[in-house]
This record gives C-alpha cells, sequence and structure tokens, in this order.
C-alpha cells in the first residue's frame, strides 16, 4: 500500500515538471538557464512521462486481475451457499471438499511423479484389502499404453505373503515372470519391478507403491529409499484427506442432529425416538452396541436399559443395570464421560454386572451422561470389539450428541407427564373417564389380535346422594378417595381401575372371563361393605352394586361391553344393590 501512495507522490511531482516544461517553455528561468542544465530537465522530463506510463499500465492490470478476483469470490459464495452439505462454514473455512475426488488427484500426481522422477515405465499405487485378500488398483501412471488390472488377488511368489512381510523389493528380470506381474492385463517388456510397501502413521500396511522398468537393474538402494519418501507422501495425504473428510461427516452430523432437534415431534414414541438417534449415531460413529439406561427410581439407584442396538447376547431392553461399582456409576453418579481403550487393562470393575468383562467379546467403550441441568437421568454407552475404538475428538462429538438428545428425552418426558396429568382424576389418582376408554379400545384391540378376553366391572356406590346431603361433600370426595383405594387394593397391577363418572368407577380385567373374575369383584363389594369411612368425626359404611360383561363374549365392541356392564349393574339396583351381576341376555328382556 505505501509503496503504492510513493509511486502516487512521484508522479504528481513529475507530471508538475512536465506541466512547467511544456506549457511555460520561454519562461524567464528556463531561458536564461545553461543549456546542459534544460538538457538534463529535458532527460528528467522524459523519464517522469516514461515510468508515469509505465505506472498507468501496471494499474490497468491490477485492476482488472482485481477484478477477476472479486468475480470468482461472488461466484464461490453463491455457489457454496447452494451447495450446503459440502461447504465448512460451520466450521469458518470455506473449503470445498470432495474427498473421492481429492483421493483420486493425490493418487493420479504421485504415481505421475514417481513414474518421472525414477524413469519408470509405469508407476502404480495399490491398496490391499485385507478381509478378501485383494489388492485394489488406486491409480497408474505409464509412459507406453498399458491397462492394468482394477483387482488381482493376493497369490503367487511376490503377492501372496507380501502383506506379511511388507519389505521394500527390488527385482530384475533373471527373477520376473507373470505372477509377479499379475497387475498388467496385458504384460509389456518389464527389466525391473521395484514395490514399496505404504504403511499409516502407526505402522499398519495397507497397500504397496509400485514401478517397472524395461531396464534390467534400473534402480539401486537409493533409488529404493526415494520410492521410500513418495509412499509416505501418499499416507500424509491420505490421512489428511481423511482428516478432511471427517471434519465434513462432524458437520453433516452437527446438521443432522439440529434437524432432529428442531424436527422432534412431542408426542413420538420413546421407542421410535430411541430408534432415530440410534440411526443417526450409526451414521457418524463405530460402534458394536449402543446401550440408551434410563434412572427409573433415583434414590434407589435404579437403572434400566431403554434401548439397544447392535450385539444382543448379553442385555436387552428391560434388563437391570447395576451402578455403583461399574462403568455406569462414572455416568449416574459422577455426571462424567467414560472412554475405556482396553476393558482388560481398565480399573472399572464391570460392565453392565458384576463380572461381565471378560464373558463377552467388547474390549474399549465412549459414555456419556444424559443430564439437563445438574440433573442427571441416565447415559448412552457406545462399546466395540476392538481396542482403542473412540478418539478423543469422537468423544467431544459424543459429548455434544448427548446434550441434545438430553434436551429432548426431557422435553419427552414432559410432555408424556403433561399428558398423564390429562388422563388421570384430580379427585382420586385414578385414571379418568377419556383414559378408561382409550385404555378399553386398546385392550379390545389386543383381544381381537390375540384371541383372548378381558372382564369389565361398572361399579356404582348405593345412595352415594344421601351421604353428600348429610356429612358434605368434602365427606363425600373422602369417601370416593377411599373407595378408589379399595378397588385399587382389591385387583391385580395389571387390572385397570378408573373413576368413569361422580361416584361410577370402572375397572378392566385383562385375560380373564366373568366367572373367573366374579370373586373378584365380590371381594370389592364386601371390602367396601366392611370398611368403616371414618373422619373429623363422622363415620359411614357404604355399598356398592357391581355389573360384569365380558368382551367378545357379551359384545363386540365398546360400546356394547360397556352398555351391558351398567345393564347388569342396574339389576344389582334394581335387586336392593350391594351386589355382583353378571351380564346374561335375559336382563334386558
Ligand atoms: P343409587 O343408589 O341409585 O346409585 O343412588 P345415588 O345417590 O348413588 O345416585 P345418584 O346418581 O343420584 O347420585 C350420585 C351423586 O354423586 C350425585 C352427586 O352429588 C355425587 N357426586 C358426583 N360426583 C361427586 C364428587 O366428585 N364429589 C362428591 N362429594 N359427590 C359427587
Ligand atoms: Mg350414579
Ligand atoms: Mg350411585
Amino acid at each position: 500500500m505505501s509503496s503504492l501512495k510513493n509511486v502516487w507522490i512521484v508522479s504528481s511531482v513529475l507530471i508538475v515538471v512536465l506541466f512547467l516544461f511544456f506549457i511555460y517553455p520561454r519562461l524567464e528561468s528556463f531561458g536564461n538557464m545553461p543549456a546542459v542544465f534544460q538538457w538534463v530537465f529535458r532527460v528528467l522530463v522524459f523519464i517522469a512521462i516514461l515510468s508515469f506510463t509505465i505506472f498507468i499500465l501496471v494499474e490497468l492490470k491490477n485492476w482488472h486481475s482485481r477484478c477477476l478476483v472479486l468475480e470468482r469470490v461472488e461466484e464461490s459464495k453463491k455457489s457454496t451457499a447452494d451447495s450446503d452439505s459440502e461447504d465448512m462454514r460451520g466450521l469458518g473455512l470455506s473449503l470445498k471438499i470432495d474427498p473421492e475426488k481429492n483421493y483420486k488427484e493425490v493418487t493420479k500426481q504421485i504415481s505421475k511423479i514417481v513414474q518421472s522422477s525414477l524413469m519408470a515405465q509405469t508407476a502404480f499405487i495399490y491398496l490391499f484389502n485385507e478381509s478378501e485378500s485383494h489388492y485394489t488398483l488406486q491409480g497408474f501412471h505409464s509412459s507406453i499404453d498399458v491397462e492394468l488390472a482394477e483387482q488381482f488377488i493376493a497369490e503367487g511368489s511376490l503377492f501372496g505373503e507380501y502383506h506379511l512381510s511388507a519389505q521394500s523389493i527390488n527385482y530384475n528380470a533373471s527373477e520376473l515372470d507373470e505372477e509377479k506381474l499379475i497387475y498388467y492385463k496385458v504384460i509389456p517388456k518389464v527389466g525391473s519391478l521395484m514395490i514399496i510397501p505404504i504403511r499409516m502413521s502407526k505402522g499398519q500396511f495397507v497397500g504397496f507403491l509400485g514401478l517397472d522398468s524395461v531396464d534390467k537393474e534400473a534402480w539401486g538402494e537409493e533409488d529404493l529409499e526415494l520410492a521410500s519418501s513418495f509412499t509416505n507422501m501418499f499416507s500424509i495425504s491420505v490421512w489428511q484427506i481423511d482428516v478432511i473428510d471427517r471434519q465434513k461427516n462432524h458437520i453433516k452430523f452437527f446438521q443432522d442432529v439440529n434437524k432432529l432437534n428442531v424436527s422432534l415431534s412431542l408426542g413420538v414414541e420413546q421407542l421410535d425416538f430411541y430408534k432415530v438417534a440410534a440411526n443417526l449415531s450409526r451414521k457418524f460413529f463405530d460402534f458394536d452396541k449402543l446401550t440408551i439406561a434410563i434412572l427409573k427410581n433415583e434414590q434407589e439407584k435404579e437403572l434400566v436399559i431403554e434401548y439397544i442396538d447392535g450385539y444382543e447376547a448379553d442385555y436387552g431392553i428391560g434388563h437391570q443395570v447395576t451402578v455403583m461399582g461399574g462403568l455406569w456409576e462414572n455416568l449416574i453418579i459422577k455426571g462424567q464421560p467414560v472412554m475405556v481403550s482396553d476393558y482388560d487393562e481398565s480399573d472399572i470393575e464391570f460392565r453392565f454386572q458384576p463380572g461381565d468383562k471378560e464373558s463377552f467379546p467388547f474390549r474399549s467403550c465412549l459414555g456419556i451422561p444424559l443430564m439437563v441441568g445438574r440433573k442427571r437421568f441416565g447415559g448412552l454407552l457406545l462399546e466395540s470389539f476392538s481396542t482403542g475404538n473412540f478418539l478423543p475428538e469422537v468423544a467431544e462429538t459424543l459429548i455434544f450428541f448427548g446434550k441434545n438428545l438430553s434436551e429432548m428425552i426431557n422435553r419427552m418426558n414432559i410432555y408424556q407427564s403433561m399428558k398423564d396429568l390429562a388422563m388421570i382424576d384430580g379427585l382420586t389418582g385414578i385414571c379418568n373417564h377419556r383414559a378408561f376408554k382409550e385404555r378399553l379400545q386398546v385392550e379390545i384391540d389386543r383381544c381381537r389380535r390375540y384371541g383372548s378376553t378381558l372382564t369389565l366391572f361398572i361399579l356404582d356406590l348405593d345412595k352415594f346422594k344421601r351421604i353428600n346431603d348429610t356429612y358434605g361433600h368434602l365427606y363425600g370426595d373422602f369417601v370416593l378417595k377411599k373407595i378408589s383405594n379399595i378397588i385399587r387394593g382389591s385387583v391385580r397391577t395389571v387390572d385397570t381401575v378408573a373413576r368413569y363418572g361422580g361416584e361410577e368407577f370402572a375397572v378392566i380385567l385383562i385375560n380373564s372371563d366373568k366367572k373367573g373374575c366374579f370373586n373378584t369383584a365380590e371381594r370389592i363389594r364386601s371390602n367396601i361393605q366392611s370398611f368403616l369411612f371414618e373422619k373429623d368425626g363422622m363415620s359411614e359404611r357404604m355399598t356398592i352394586s357391581i355389573g360384569m360383561s365380558e368382551y367378545p363374549a357379551d359384545g363386540d365392541d365398546l360400546q356394547a361391553i360397556i352398555a351391558n356392564a351398567d345393564m347388569a349393574m342396574y339389576q344389582s339396583k334394581r335387586d336392593g344393590g350391594n351386589k355382583v351381576v353378571m351380564y346374561n341376555p335375559e336382563l334386558e328382556s
């Protein structure tokens, strides 16, 4: 910038001089000067004109190239806005990434450099697939017109065991045979062959760089060294591409998590939600098992598995986890992430239950607590059969994922408890009329599917109005609460007890018929009859009328079952109350 300023100052001074020289050539001061000064002055003016012209031309050229750059910036802005999946603006970088293209470019360039710098006939890069025991061509460059095999099986005197020894090799013509030149589709004349192993940063063998020549003994020891440096260059480039690729995955993952967070519908089934979250995790994290466990009882540290994805032979959904002394203590009690690279060498006592570290094939894990604010309510654990499967940067991403997951689960829980509140009768704490009907429909559907039966009780307190009239509504409420407790205490936990109306109740007894349930109804009736309702010096006894019907014997839908149980209950009232009556078609006449 400052040089540009200087040029301007010098040019301006020279222009003034030029101006004086041409406009006022007959000025007194000039006319009286000696001729030699006048000539020096003219030369100076000439240099001024020349430098000013050069300056203007250079500026014009710069201005043009600046315009081009600006244009390109605008264009790239537009195109990055078009494809948000491909750019990295989330990280503050505007690098466009296409790992596949970059990789192809790297292999092509390295083959080309190797071929030309070592004066090879053909230079080629193959990577090894261990599970299928074959080599796959990555790229090659040749001075002649040849075709290389896309793939070849690791067999023969050279490649059969090469992945085991993985040494640099330099052959010459006397040793070359078709087996060694397996990588050619049609074998040309070859006098020397050099094979250099490619290793990644931790020394693991991934493939080789090869080059051949028509000449016999084309290369010596120092050439081996040079070729090795190219394999290092290749593995570093691949590693860099991999890093960029992972960054790109990171951003895609963050975007997906955000999308899930925003689009999560509150009423979604917990299991469906876990499934979506697990699928998302699968795309990003590499694991053999994912476990989500939730704290059911904070005081007793009762932790139950709510979802698993992957290996199933150890613990499934519904299994309880021992918190204290094991892996989950870190997540649930300390609220800290856990990263174990080898279970055998860690001081973690057990995974889910004491003594289970040796019984299952897991070697490493990464776990995070699920928490909202400081409240911990569960954990998410990823496990792998290989040691050291989880890297620290992956842990960072899992922590981010865990935070989002926790918020989403929390939101769903709040919604669920609001929904539960709307389904519960405020006075008695049992299901309300709406919840009863929903539940009955669900159970009828289940009976239809499995061909099972259910029994319905409709219960109505006898002469309850008198209680209100005599002792007031507060005492009436007290009676209703006690009644609901007595009914609840008289049936199994799997049965549903609901407040059907003011002083009417209903019970759904699954997997049972009327006859089998008669004793239960009798028990309710007699428990109520024998109870003394005592409060604030007031005491009363109550009786109840119970009607029973059965699905599908007494009706093939919800309305019919309720109407028939009702009819049986009214029969009990007609008979003086305090009775259990089973529906039968004769009641209708
Ligand atoms: P029956 O033997 O024929 O069933 O006589 P009943 O008095 O029980 O029948 P009825 O249906 O006439 O009376 C029901 C009464 O229940 C009317 C109402 O005052 C009372 N009730 C309904 N809901 C509540 C409530 O939430 N609290 C109280 N305290 N009373 C209620
Ligand atoms: Mg009534
Ligand atoms: Mg009544």
